[in-house]
């Protein structure tokens, strides 16, 4: 607990470090921060101390000195567009808002490389850059709005990363302000370094071991012909079995993506973006790279298409019919809102080859359980995002969401799987972790997380199961290690 004092003192350091205006210490200014973009079973409870809009690395650091001083949690913000609670201040405390640090601070086309402040929008270094010829390659579906200090913390995926990788594949370096306030640098330009790959380690730590106040971005070469194609299906197996039909041919698409009937409609109704409604699911590939290689995929994929029953495959023409293709499934989750008042949006992964299977129990726990299920997502990587639509005020509609949930992972996880294909643990799957790891494999994880954060202030209640703190899971590891004979942590 603190005094009225104790909070009146702190407001005062934090506004001697950002100036008044950039510190919001009302209930209604923090309201906003009480949300990201998760469930409201999570989102919406807790309401930071005070939020804090620092506008240079040097002033992350001295917000992050006065909270660790006062010994208050500390959580991390980009745009708030996190789908599992990591920006959500359970123990309230501190909340450093990075939006105002969106400065390209630098753009090196020789070395390929870009270093960006983290409150930088996405799609904003992508069209900045795009006349040099480069984009960013990670492209979440929210890339209109997150931040890329938000997608180092997610090591975020997209509809891009099935040829181009994930966040962590384009990330050289890091600023980042230590729980010991610290500001220091990690990795940099050169392809190899020595000794522990710490940008490794904070890429995708969700906020847990330090905030990030700038990113060395890799730059991609922007290619030569982009070629987009719609292909509708009378059945999500016959499109899972495209899908793995194209990657077999040894054909790598920039993305593949897919969606389903219901999905189509709410789409179909919000954009008329052009997707057949008689379909039970389309495919929308993206080609890249030499003008002449694509057109030669383009046939391939369109024959693999038509063998595994596609009934239209369509190319898109111009510039302005691929980007209406692409923005229907870009704004896909926003038009499920047409269909039901509420959606919990899983995110998990498969082995692709096992697509068919996690589909088909799918629509066994939609019927089971009398839960429309709408599907979008990355088939190419076998990341599912399966929408469980419900109203929240009708009895009992909440308890069964989470169940299906629940059994999903489930089977996920027995089909050699993982819990998160690509947003990230936070508050939300915390405790699906230990279906995935066991306590040693948790408690060397909590190892890395202590020597960081000894005190355990940065973004606490992520990542880990609840039933443990990372210093009980240390403990636990060490009895462990010891009745071996030996010792580690
Ligand atoms: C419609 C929609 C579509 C989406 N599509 C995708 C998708 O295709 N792929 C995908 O991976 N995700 C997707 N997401 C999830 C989300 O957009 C990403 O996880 C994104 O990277 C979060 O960025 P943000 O700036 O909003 O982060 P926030 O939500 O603000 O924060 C997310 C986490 O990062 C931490 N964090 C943020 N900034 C920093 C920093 N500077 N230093 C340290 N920690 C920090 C926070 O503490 C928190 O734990 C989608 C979300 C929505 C709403």
């Amino acid at each position: 607990m603190i005094t009225a004092e104790e909070r009146a003192e702190l407001i005062r350091a934090l506004s001697g470090v950002v100036g008044d205006a950039h510190v919001v210490s009302d209930p209604a200014g923090l309201s906003v921060y009480q949300y990201d973009a998760s469930d409201e079973a999570i989102a919406g409870i807790h309401q930071p101390l005070v939020a804090v809009l620092p506008a240079t690395a040097e002033e992350v650091r001295d917000v992050a000195r006065v909270a660790v001083a006062c010994g208050l949690p500390i959580v991390a913000r980009g745009a708030g567009t996190g789908l599992a609670g990591g920006a959500i201040a359970s123990r309230g405390g501190v909340m450093i808002v990075l939006t105002r640090m969106t400065d390209i601070i630098e753009v090196n086309e020789t070395d390929r490389y870009a270093i960006v402040e983290p409150g930088l929008i996405n799609l904003d270094l992508s069209t900045s850059i795009a006349d040099r010829g480069y984009f960013f390659a990670p492209d979440p579906a929210s890339q209109r709005a997150c931040s890329i200090g938000g997608n180092v913390a997610n090591n975020s995926g997209g509809p891009h990363c099935l040829k181009y990788g994930v966040t962590s594949n384009h990330i050289l370096g890091l600023e980042v302000v230590l729980p010991d306030g610290s500001l220091t640098w990690v990795g940099g330009p050169s392809a190899e370094t020595s000794g522990y790959d710490l940008t490794g380690a904070l890429v995708g730590s969700e906020g847990t071991l330090g905030v990030i106040t700038k990113a060395m971005v890799r730059l991609t070469r922007t290619p030569e012909t982009v070629s987009v194609l719609l292909a509708s299906f009378p059945s999500m197996e016959s499109a899972s079995r495209a899908v793995t039909a194209i990657i077999a041919d040894g054909i790598l698409p920039a993305s593949l993506e897919m969606m389903d009937a219901l999905t189509i409609t709410a789409v179909e109704a919000a954009f008329s973006c052009g997707y057949p409604l008689d379909a039970a699911a389309v495919l929308l590939i993206e080609l890249d790279g030499l003008t002449e290689t694509v057109a030669e995929h383009r046939d391939a994929v369109a024959r693999l298409c038509s063998q595994h029953d596609a009934q239209q495959v369509r190319v898109a023409t111009t510039k302005a019919e691929q980007d209406l293709l692409w923005l229907g499934r870009k704004a896909a989750f926003g038009t499920l809102g047409r269909l039901a008042p509420n959606y919990y949006l899983q995110d998990t992964v498969v082995p692709r080859t096992k697509l068919p299977a996690a589909l088909d129990f799918i629509g066994y726990l939609s019927r089971n359980f009398d839960i429309q299920i709408a599907n979008v997502f990355h088939a190419g990587d076998g990341n599912l995002h399966p929408l469980m639509l419900f109203d929240r005020y009708r009895p009992g509609q909440i308890q069964r969401v989470l169940e299906a949930g629940d059994a999903l992972l489930a089977h996920c996880i027995d089909a050699g799987g993982s819990v998160s294909g690509e947003h990230g643990i936070g508050m939300e799957k915390k405790d699906a972790l230990s279906l995935v790891f066991t306590t040693n494999d948790l408690a060397a994880m909590a190892g890395l997380k202590r020597s960081f954060d000894p005190r355990e202030l940065f973004n606490p209640d992520k990542v880990f199961p609840t039933a443990f703190s990372c210093g009980e899971l240390t403990n636990l590891k060490q009895q462990a290690l010891e009745v071996d004979g030996m010792y580690v942590v």
